[in-house]
């Protein structure tokens, strides 16, 4: 984690998968940016939410909350961050790797965090590993 205590908030990226919603209840709808919350969103205890939230507080340069890997794949292409943060399970995991690999030369560090419970629909994630990850060197 060291790392990316050196990176700024401003230079990192936060990627979550969208299955980290409650998905009954939950009223956003994908886009071409990734999965978008209404502003109003009245669902309490949404973990996109907080750690949305959290990372625009502390100045990251952007959040995806993305359906798949090519999307956030593209989000840190148009971005260009020096770090990314990521929630994914493990076979996004792998394959984001590859992918991040191949964007050429200076790569992103990329810090990942695994999903507690995965199966693509209402997942779960340590909330606050990530918050604690997200707040690292600020
Ligand atoms: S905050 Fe959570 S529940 Fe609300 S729209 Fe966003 S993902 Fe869905």
């Amino acid at each position: 984690m060291g790392d990316l205590a050196r990176v700024p908030p401003s230079e990192r990226v936060l990627l979550l998968p969208h299955c980290l919603r409650p998905a009954a209840a939950c009223p956003g709808r994908p886009g071409r940016d990734g999965f978008g919350c209404p502003s109003d969103c009245p669902v309490e205890g949404c973990p996109i939410r907080a750690l949305r939230e959290e990372a625009l507080r502390l100045g990251y340069k952007g959040v995806c909350i993305a359906p798949g890997g090519a999307l956030a794949l593209r989000f840190v292409r148009e971005t260009r961050p020096k770090a990314v943060v990521a929630v994914a399970c493990e076979r996004e995991l792998a394959e984001g790797r590859e992918a991040v690999a191949r964007l050429g030369e200076d790569p992103p560090l990329v810090v990942v965090v695994p999903l507690s419970r995965d199966g693509c629909v209402d997942t779960a994630v340590d909330l606050e590993a990530v918050l604690s990850i997200l707040r690292v060197g600020t």
